[in-house]
């Protein structure tokens, strides 16, 4: 995905897909609903069991739209962004704090490791974004027990999050970045498939690479070179 504005054929195509991913969960709360009106909401263990079955899906859509409002947000492209220096070590520790409470529901550790401060010529609000996006998806793919380590160096600046989480294999790693792509979607009910594709436009935006390294059942890397 490059940072310019979508062509008429790319913007139906996004409309289908966005639609697509609307449309299920949608189509779930509707039976849901209607199996409680049909009679399910007189035995209450059942009832529970469909209200917080809805109240899922209805988590998952409030996630997709606030992944699409994102997602939109950065078809502006370069020209509506504002680069300022960014203290780097700053924002990591404003995404740890923020995700320690995901972190200590799931047992995960979070780690800071900066080997340099440094500022970068960045935009702030979307920095952040890359980061709780990489942070929150290493504690969502990594077990009770295990780690994630924020890595900040340069120059030439780079960041890293790291996982000792479930990884991936091999062949998944081109895929991630696209829109809607999720590895297992029986397993990650509750995501979207669209934060890494914003980490990756964010990325481009600022002229970056981001590399991934990733090992089946030890764990992932993400790393991000600044020019
Ligand atoms: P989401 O997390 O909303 O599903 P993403 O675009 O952020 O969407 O990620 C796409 C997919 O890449 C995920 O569903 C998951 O399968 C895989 N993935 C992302 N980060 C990791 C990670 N740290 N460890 C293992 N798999 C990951």
């Amino acid at each position: 995905m490059e940072s310019r504005p979508l062509t008429e054929e790319e913007h139906n195509n996004w409309i289908a897909e966005v639609s697509h991913e609307l449309r299920l969960p949608l189509a779930n709360i509707k039976l849901l609903v209607e199996t409680l009106i049909d009679g399910a909401v007189e035995d209450p263990v059942t009832a529970m069991r469909m209200l917080n079955r809805t109240k899922e899906e209805v988590t998952r859509l409030q996630n997709l739209v606030s992944d699409l409002l994102s997602h939109e947000k950065l078809q502006g492209g370069r020209d509506e962004m504002r680069f300022a220096p960014v203290d780097i070590v700053r924002r990591a520790q404003n995404v740890l704090e923020t995700t320690a409470e995901m972190a200590e529901e799931k047992g995960v550790v979070l780690k800071l490791a900066i080997e340099n401060g440094f500022e970068l010529s960045a935009n702030e609000e979307q920095i952040d974004q890359v980061l709780i996006n990489l942070v929150e998806n290493a504690i969502k793919f990594t077990p009770a027990g295990g780690s994630v380590t924020v890595r900040a160096g340069g120059p030439p600046p780079y960041l890293e999050v790291e996982d000792s989480g479930i990884g991936m294999a091999e062949a998944e790693i081109p895929k991630i970045f696209q829109r809607f792509y999720r590895v297992d979607r029986g397993r990650t009910r509750g995501s979207t498939g669209l934060g890494l594709s914003i980490v990756k436009h964010i990325v481009d935006l600022h002229g970056a690479k981001i590399a991934v390294t990733s090992k089946e059942g030890l764990g992932s890397k993400f790393r991000i070179d600044f020019p």
